[in-house]
């Protein structure tokens, strides 16, 4: 089999979910847009539903769908686009909440699917998604009037603690919603460890769930180990991948294992990039080609049969650092091409 194997650990999902909802101290919910950020939400999100969430956030309407299938009746879909032209028939099959973000999509819910639940989403300074302050002033009586389930605003700068940002938002935020019956919700996994001022009534981890800084204590939750397909020797003088970016100065023996960029292993952090055989650290060589990559396996008396990308020696984080990028990215770009295993449930 040449198929690299994604193992993912729900029991670590579940006690990174427990250990984020202690932080709380309130109502924890959970984010899983995007497959939940990749991993499969079809496995995931069940396992945090056991763990005890009960409210859960999506980006789009045919995601809550998806999700909806998934849970059963019990649980809140929170949809984070709101109400869009064209979503009636989806938030109400599916009884999905829309975050309103704009008086046209309120009037647009209103008229599509009067009496049914809804959110708002209010803008903080982030200026992405909601309504602004004097936006929010206009239709705060008559939006109020109607109970929304949530009212919720998104921090941009909750990885960095001492960002004037954070305080900036909080204000904003209870500058908008001090005095209201709905239940608030402000804090991402950033925000959750900002700490209690934050917390408000519920809180939306997404990425700490996953393993994923800036939670630092989370359990890692992926392995990725990539089965090697054969190993040679290489001389001195002769190159190894496309382009010749890596010439060997001495003999050498050399993997190649069965994952690339198509994987969503990023072409770019070769450069920088290292598997793991057990506790042995080996050096990617070389480009990442789309289903291959090349590895220095000079120093290990026995080729293994398998490498390890991402697992207990490196995070999706470390990955991100050699990419320049972020763990979501690289949660999120996981391809469609791995043996997928899920265990702990
Ligand atoms: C993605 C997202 C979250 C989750 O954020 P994390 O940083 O992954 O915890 C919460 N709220 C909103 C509005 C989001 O878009």
């Amino acid at each position: 089999m040449t198929q690299a194997r994604l193992s993912i650990d729900l029991s670590a999902l579940r006690a990174n979910w427990h250990t984020l909802a202690e932080k709380s101290r309130t109502e924890t919910g959970a984010v899983v847009k995007a497959n939940a950020y990749g991993l499969g939400i079809d496995k995931v999100a069940p396992a945090l539903a056991a763990e005890g969430a009960r409210r859960f956030f999506v980006a789009i309407a045919e995601e809550g769908v998806a999700l909806r299938r998934i849970l059963g009746p019990g649980p809140d879909i929170f949809v984070f686009s709101g109400h869009m032209a064209g979503d009636a028939d989806l938030l109400r099959e599916a009884r999905l909440i829309p975050m309103i973000n704009s008086i046209d999509q309120m009037l647009r819910h209103v008229e599509g699917l009067p009496g049914s639940p809804f959110g708002i989403q209010l803008d903080s300074g982030m200026n992405r998604l909601g309504m602004e302050p004097a936006e929010w002033s206009a239709l705060r009586d008559i939006a109020l009037a109607q109970k929304p389930q949530l009212v919720m605003s998104h921090l941009a700068c909750a990885d960095e603690p001492c960002h004037g940002m954070n305080p900036h938002q909080l204000r904003a935020f209870q500058d908008m919603t001090d005095g209201i019956d709905a239940p608030r919700s402000l804090a991402a996994t950033g925000g959750i460890l900002l700490g209690e001022d934050y917390c408000f009534d519920i809180t939306r981890p997404g990425i700490g769930l996953y393993g994923g800084l800036p939670f630092v204590d989370a359990r890692p939750v992926v392995t990725l180990s990539i089965p090697v397909i054969q190993v040679r020797e290489v001389e001195p003088g002769e190159s190894v991948g496309y382009g010749n970016s890596f010439i060997a100065r001495t003999p050498m023996r050399v993997a190649t294992i069965a994952g690339g960029y198509a994987d969503g292993i990023l072409r770019g952090m070769g450069p920088n990039a290292y598997v793991w055989a057990g506790e042995t650290r080996c050096k990617i060589l070389g480009r990442i080609s789309m289903d291959l990559i090349g590895v220095d396996v000079s120093h290990l008396e026995q080729p293994p049969e398998a490498l390890e990308l991402l697992g207990q020696h490196q995070s999706i984080d470390t990955l991100a650092d050699w990419a320049g990028t972020i763990g979501y990215e690289i949660l999120t770009s996981l391809g469609t091409r791995y043996a997928r295993d899920y265990h702990g449930a």
